[in-house]
């Protein structure tokens, strides 16, 4: 069953839920919408004729090390070739750098495609626009000049590295080292693990961004600084010189993404790689952070990438498999098993999951649009600061979602789904990381209570759990029989979220403990109350004008009554669950 990009699904989020339109209109974002449709859908034959084909070969064959080079499967140097040549790489930079200026919105759409349709391959180019990002905002011109153009391209390709064996969650404790050399470069020597994309022969050259220290450097995260380390030096005329001294030394054996390479990167075991410094020292987990945010981003979009496509092998199948016999099906036939309410439910759960975590990721997008094209202080501080307390929601509740929808995918599935023959049980183990990397969700449960909940004392949720009360009264206002019980149920959710993140405030002050142990439902609560607001808005402009507008709405009301339910249940979890989290002392709990 062959991918296909869900071009209009898409294209409502981006209109009902991150305002393209009114962005046009403003001239925040300088494209028209038949460009956007036009790209989205390009990038979705992309994904269907290119992309799409190699996933299944390219997870039975795996990247290997061979001879001290990674090989990756059959085809893949090829499709990234195309994707160079088709200027793939290059949409949201700036056009001065080769880019071609395209909003945010518009390259997470697309990188939803390159995901869908292949998880492992859109790592590569996920990788090297978080460095690009990076060394737009804080590097310096010669740094732009040397590297920028080629890595907009794809020609040069961008990793990250910053973990290391005893440095994962926590940064501050990595020990790769930086040395300063009297022509001003630095001698990078350590040891890197998991890190994607390390090494490949696709692109001419790998530009690392890595994070190290120098020797007197302030212990922990304040003494950390990120340096450029390409595979290849670079001549002054641009030309590639001698190989760098750092080397892949190992693959790691995954449960998933297997296409993919997941490097452990030796530096300096020939006296020492040379680096760049990025900004300045002992400020580069400052500048990480960047890179971060953005790949934060982008990897809530790789929940929602591979929940589509997870849900859309499953419908496939339940219109095909027969088994049983549904309440409508005549007595002696088999009824395909999409007709069993039980299947339906679990294909609305798929859908509607998706499509609320796609709306979050998008409009986390669209306040980055805002942020960069308004020349107004307060309006760039309001925007940043609401992508600052939505990206850890796009990451967490995107990529958690990922997981359990194509889990349900697996379900749908039965037996076959198990086996690797349809593919459902590749993306069940693809997505699995997905919560893992990028600071995982228990993490950025943490940076939403503990950081984003008292930006600017509060009142930038506070802003927020306004205007979706503001959608509740309009549901209601509506007065639309069709839309059932949807106001209610968000206007309950909305309630919940307020009083647990009052709870949670008070909390902090007096008893941080419990605070932290509420931070995973209470991103779950939020991330089901954004959800289900999102697609109230779509349900709203649905009625007043979409042709396909029954379907959204029951897709909305389905949500709202059936998904937000949870949201009392959480605030319970939180408000009163904490104590009960930490009733067995550590050493109790090892047992
Ligand atoms: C396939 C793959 C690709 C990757 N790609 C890259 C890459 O390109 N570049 C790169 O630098 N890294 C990469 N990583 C590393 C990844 O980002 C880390 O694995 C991740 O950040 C978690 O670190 P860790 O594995 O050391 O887990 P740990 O930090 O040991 O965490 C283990 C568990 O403890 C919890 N935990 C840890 N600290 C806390 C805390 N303070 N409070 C509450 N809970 C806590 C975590 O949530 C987690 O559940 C990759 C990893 C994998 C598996």
């Amino acid at each position: 069953m062959t991918y296909q990009a869900p071009v209009d699904d898409i294209m409502f989020a981006l209109k009902t839920a991150a305002g393209l339109s009114e962005l046009i209109a403003d001239g925040t974002v300088g494209v028209d919408e038949d460009t956007v449709r036009a790209v989205v859908e390009e990038a979705g034959r992309f994904g269907t004729d290119v992309l799409d084909p190699l996933n299944g070969p390219g997870d039975k064959a795996g990247s290997h090390l061979v001879d001290g080079k990674v090989e990756t499967p059959a085809g893949w140097k090829e499709a990234y070739q195309q994707f160079v040549a088709g200027g793939w790489g290059a949409l949201p930079c700036p056009e001065e750098h080769g880019g071609q200026g395209l909003p945010e919105m518009v390259a997470m759409a697309v990188c939803e495609i390159w995901n869908a349709s292949n998880l492992s391959f859109g790592l590569c180019p996920l990788l090297t626009q978080g460095a690009v990002d990076a060394l737009l905002a804080h590097g310096s011109d010669e740094l732009k000049r040397t590297y920028l153009p080629k890595m907009v391209s794809g020609e040069w390709s961008g990793t990250m590295n910053l973990t290391e064996p005893h440095a994962g969650s926590d940064l501050g404790a990595l020990r790769t080292k930086a040395e300063r050399q009297p022509d001003g470069t630095y001698r990078i020597t350590g040891t890197k693990i998991y890190i994607t994309y390390g090494d490949h022969e696709m692109a001419d050259n790998i530009i690392h961004l890595v994070l190290a220290r120098l020797p007197d450097a302030p212990a922990g995260t304040r003494g950390i600084s990120l340096f450029v380390v390409p595979k290849y030096l670079v001549n002054p005329d641009g030309s590639l010189g001698a190989r760098n001294d750092v080397v892949c030394a190992g693959l790691e054996h995954k449960l998933g993404i297997h296409a993919s390479p997941t490097c452990v990167m030796k530096y300096g075991e020939q006296g020492g790689a040379v680096g760049y410094l990025v900004g300045e020292e002992n400020r580069g987990l400052n500048i990480m952070f960047i890179m971060m945010n953005e790949a934060r981003l982008a990897v809530g979009v790789q929940g929602v990438a591979i929940a589509e496509r997870a849900t859309q092998r499953a419908i496939a199948y339940a219109k095909e498999r027969k088994q049983g016999r549904s309440a409508r099906g005549r007595a002696g036939d088999m009824s395909p098993i999409i007709e069993h309410a039980d299947v339906r439910r679990n294909l609305m759960t798929m859908r509607a999951m998706t499509q609320a975590a796609r709306a979050i990721c998008l409009v986390t997008a669209r306040e980055l649009d805002i942020a960069h094209a308004t020349s107004d202080p307060a309006k760039k501080a309001a925007a940043l600061a609401r992508s600052a307390l939505l990206t850890p929601v796009a990451k967490a509740f995107s990529t958690d979602i990922g997981v359990e929808v194509a889990s349900i995918g697996v379900q749908i599935h039965g037996g076959m789904g198990f086996v690797e023959e349809t593919g459902a049980a590749q993306y069940y183990r693809d997505a699995r990381i997905l919560p893992i990397y990028e600071g995982t969700n228990g993490i950025q449960a943490i940076d939403l209570v503990t950081r984003k909940l008292p930006l600017e004392g509060g009142k930038v949720l506070e802003a927020y759990i306004g205007e979706m009360q503001a959608t509740v009264e309009a549901v209601r206002a509506s007065n639309r029989p069709e839309f059932g019980l949807m106001a209610d149920r968000l206007g309950g959710a909305v309630k919940a979220l307020a009083e647990a993140s009052r709870w949670l405030g008070g909390a902090l002050a007096k008893n941080p403990e419990s605070a932290l142990a509420g931070a995973q439902p209470y991103l779950r609560l939020f991330g089901l109350t954004a959800g289900g607001i999102y697609l109230a808005r779509g349900a709203l402009a649905a009625a007043r004008e979409d042709a396909s507008g029954a379907a959204r709405i029951a897709l909305a009301r389905f949500f709202a009554e059936n998904l937000t339910t949870a949201a009392g249940g959480l605030k319970d979890t939180i408000v009163s669950g904490a104590d009960s989290t930490l009733l067995l002392e550590p050493e109790a709990l090892a047992g």
